[in-house]
């Protein structure tokens, strides 16, 4: 053998290496990834009649019957006991009437005060009263917290997570009365910034626990400071500032709150759209293919259009999994159904931070151990600034964290059927856009399942109601879809199993 042909052998190698062979019947079947099917069903998913999709709300409930009713008319299975829903329920803490009373002076929640907690005091309560100046640890040594209304200085606009009110927590306060201001007209500006921040209940998956809550804290303005200690500013300031000595507290004058917190947990139902396509082989081993259906709602206020429809954000991916369902049941119905299941996933609470992908994978409806990959999609029907002159691009995020073996299928299906420019920029696990931990495949690789997240990068319409259908470039679109598609397939019908081996 000559040289020249041992070099055309291992070109050939590399190559073929990098690019398999095309598969004629999976070609098939991604040749007809739909744009007017993308289409049509984005422009009722990302419709103003769907009202944004909010988590809970109106908007997700039709858009998860549109989606459901989608998957029933495919014949993909009902896997939630014949069911297409999996309900979710999250639970956020509702705070009732709150406030503090010192001497004849009562100080409510939002007006007066600020209040961070989800704690009820079953009627209103006497506690004394002790200041413990900056709360150094010096300050705690001196002054005894246990079973108190601690008045505390911190400093700064970000005082919920001060180690100073970590401390006095850990010494047994019984409340935290923070002054992080100097004037009131400083507390009147913290309140109004922060006010929606201390009213607005989080969602979570977890049931809160309303029986052993953390000591409630009250922001407070530098008046009521003087009025719950019978002190002037100036001289708690003086105190604060030499250090709380407990002689120095000797000569104060005991004084007492009256606090009264109510809360209460409100449950707020949603539910994921799952449909199964059963495999034809391996059946037992489960490719999941998501993206979430829900949206951030409609604005509270403000001029003009006021609904944020998400058509890229994540309408689109909502639709491509849709159509990934359409194509693998046609492929399953000419007798070319994949070897192993399909799990076609649709989620919800994703904006109100991956909560409904957080309740599958603590909930899965088929063991995680038998859960070959997650595919997710989060917008992948526009582009971003970086790649303005560049129609056929998608950024790849995690295909290399978990599994060697899913990196290199990737980039293999991706040379052999797609040739689009995959950008790991993101991919980083240090990128400041924190991009691996900010979608639903995230919950997914906590459990050590190997993912693969596609996304077009962050627009100027990025959660704003001009995220439109008429921004989306379909024809982008659906080249990003058959990459999901073809990987899907791949990973589906492969002999191996793809595996994590790293971790
Ligand atoms: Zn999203």
């Amino acid at each position: 053998m000559k040289l020249g042909s041992k070099l055309l052998v291992v070109l050939c190698l590399i190559s073929y290496a990098l690019s398999a062979q095309v598969n004629e019947k999976a070609k098939k079947y991604g040749e007809q990834v739909s744009e007017a099917a993308l289409r049509d069903n984005l422009s009722i998913l990302a419709s103003d009649a769907m009202e944004g999709r909010e988590t809970g709300k109106r908007g997700q409930k039709m858009a998860a019957a549109f989606i459901a009713n989608y998957f029933d008319e495919l014949g993909l299975k009902a896997p939630v006991n014949g069911s297409y829903y999996q309900p979710v329920n999250l639970y956020s803490v509702k705070s009732g009437e709150v406030y503090v009373k010192a001497g004849d002076s009562q100080y409510k929640n939002l007006d007066d005060l600020l209040y961070f907690g989800s704690g009820n005091t079953n009627g209103e309560v006497t506690q004394s009263v002790v200041f413990a100046g900056n709360g150094s640890e010096t300050d705690f040594e001196q002054v005894d917290v246990k079973d108190k209304a601690v008045v505390l200085f911190v400093e700064g606009m970000r005082v919920t997570n001060s180690k100073a009110i970590t401390m006095a927590r850990e010494k047994g306060a019984s409340s935290l009365l923070v002054c992080n201001t100097k004037t009131q007209e400083d507390f009147d500006n913290f309140k109004s910034n922060a006010r929606g921040f201390a009213s607005g209940g989080r969602l979570s998956v977890k049931k809160p626990d309303m029986s052993s809550p953390d000591a409630p804290l009250f922001i407070i303005s530098p008046a009521m400071t003087e009025k719950i200690t019978g002190q002037s500013f100036e001289k708690l300031t003086a105190l604060a500032d030499a250090g709380i000595t407990a002689k120095a507290m000797k000569k104060i004058k005991p004084t007492t709150v009256q606090i009264k917190t109510t809360a209460e947990v409100q449950t707020v139902k949603t539910e994921n759209v799952l449909g199964y396509l059963e495999g034809t082989d391996k059946k037992d081993e489960v490719i999941v293919v998501t993206a979430h259906y829900d949206h951030i709602g409609v604005r509270a206020s403000g001029e003009g259009d006021l609904i944020n429809n998400g058509a890229d954000d994540d309408g689109s991916g909502t639709v491509a999994v849709m159509e990934l369902a359409r194509l693998f049941t046609k492929a399953k119905q000419e007798d070319n159904g994949p070897k192993r299941s399909i799990l076609f996933m649709t989620v919800t609470g994703e904006e109100k931070g991956l909560l409904g992908s957080a309740y599958y994978t603590e909930n899965p409806i088929y063991p995680l151990a038998n859960t070959v990959v997650n595919l997710n999609m989060d917008m992948i029907g526009r582009r971003d600034k970086e790649h303005a002159d560049n129609n056929s691009f998608v950024y790849v995020v995690g295909s290399d964290k978990l599994s060697t073996d899913l990196h290199t299928l990737c980039e293999s299906i991706n040379s052999t059927y797609t040739k689009l420019d995959l950008d790991y920029t993101y991919n980083d696990e240090n990128h400041p856009s924190n991009i691996y931990r900010r979608s639903d495949h995230w919950n997914f690789a906590k459990n050590n399942i190997p993912i693969i997240f596609y996304f077009d990068g962050i627009h100027d319409d990025y959660h704003r109601p001009s995220d439109e259908i008429e921004k989306i470039e379909f024809d982008h679109m659906a080249k990003r879809t058959k990459l999901v598609f073809y990987t899907a397939w791949e990973i589906a019908n492969r002999d191996q199993r793809i595996t994590s081996d790293k971790k």
